[in-house]
């Protein structure tokens, strides 16, 4: 089983969409997969059409009370699962605080009741407090996604000590696995820029031992597309929504690197550590 966390401390990057489209896409590739929704907005719950109403046990009751992931688990469809979230979450930071291991409860009960599954995804809040501590001890992967922005790696290095701290204290297994652009516009100057900058970054990291420093820039960009923006309001992911369009089309590619990277990584368990993956911006090749 493979887990991923989606996490950038910004808001509006795309996380959630990805979170979504990706396990969407794999489930429709026949992956078995089940995503987290750790985020008190709920939005990854909202967009696969699941609204918690009172009385419904949720990922809150999980972290902060008794239940098990499987009391709290939503089939959507036979291959796509999802632990819903709603704003009682809000207060796990704060009822969590005086709580001994507060950062391994998820990782623990995740190890209960997942083993049906080949991918878990985390989608996490914006923001490095308790809730994306517990998904950076759940979980072996970190997924990055980054809006080609002035200011885009801003705040960069602060997430990746994170990671760091948590991969020596917590989770030796972690690592940051892919950095993928989304609402992506080809063409125009700051997506060259930023494309340019994460490459430079990635340059740097190979030859630093660091969790990071064999992390893949995806060659799938994930393009500006309405109907990504869309489909949440209509509960449906962009395969439901809009199956032929851009936004579903890239989701697929996505999928296919992310089952791609899998390949990669069986081989670097026969191996010591992990082999730095290639580099494979399209800009970097031109
Ligand atoms: P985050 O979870 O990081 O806060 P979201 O995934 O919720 O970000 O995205 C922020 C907003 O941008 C949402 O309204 C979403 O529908 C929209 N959005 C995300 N990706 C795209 C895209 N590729 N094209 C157009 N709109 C997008
Ligand atoms: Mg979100």
């Amino acid at each position: 089983m493979r887990s991923l966390a989606v996490i950038n401390q910004k808001g509006g990057v795309g996380k959630t969409t990805t979170a979504v489209n990706l396990a969407a896409a794999l489930a429709e590739q026949g992956q078995r997969v089940c995503i987290i929704d750790l985020d008190p907005q709920a939005h990854a719950s909202l967009h696969l059409g699941l609204s918690v109403v009172g009385g419904q046990t949720s990922i809150y009751e999980v972290l902060c009370g008794d239940a098990s992931i499987a009391d709290a688990r939503v089939d959507i469809t036979e291959t796509l699962s999802v632990v819903p979230a709603n704003l009682d979450l809000a207060a796990a930071e704060m009822e969590l605080a005086g709580e001994v291991g507060r950062e391994v409860i998820l990782r623990d009960k995740l190890a209960l009741d997942t083993a049906e599954f080949d991918f878990l995804i985390l989608d996490c809040p914006p923001s490095l407090g308790v809730l994306t501590l517990n998904a950076l001890t759940a979980v072996e992967e970190v997924f990055l996604p980054l809006q080609p922005h002035f200011l885009a790696l801003h705040g960069l290095s602060k997430l990746l000590k994170t990671i760091q701290v948590v991969a020596k204290r917590l989770n030796p297994r972690l690592r940051l696995s892919g950095i993928v652009l989304c609402m992506y516009e080809s063409g125009t100057r700051l997506a060259a820029e930023v494309t340019r900058d994460v490459d430079e970054f990635l340059a740097q990291q190979t030859h630093q031992q660091g969790v990071w420093s064999g992390a893949r820039f995806f060659q799938t960009r994930i393009r500006r597309n309405i109907r990504l923006a869309e489909a949440p309001s209509f509960g449906q992911s962009i395969f439901q929504y809009a199956p032929n369009s851009n936004g579903a089309e890239d989701y697929r590619a996505l999928a296919g690197e992310v089952l791609g990277v899998e390949s990669a990584a069986v081989d670097t368990t026969t191996g010591e550590q992990h082999a730095p993956l290639q580099l494979t911006s399209t800009a970097r090749a031109a």
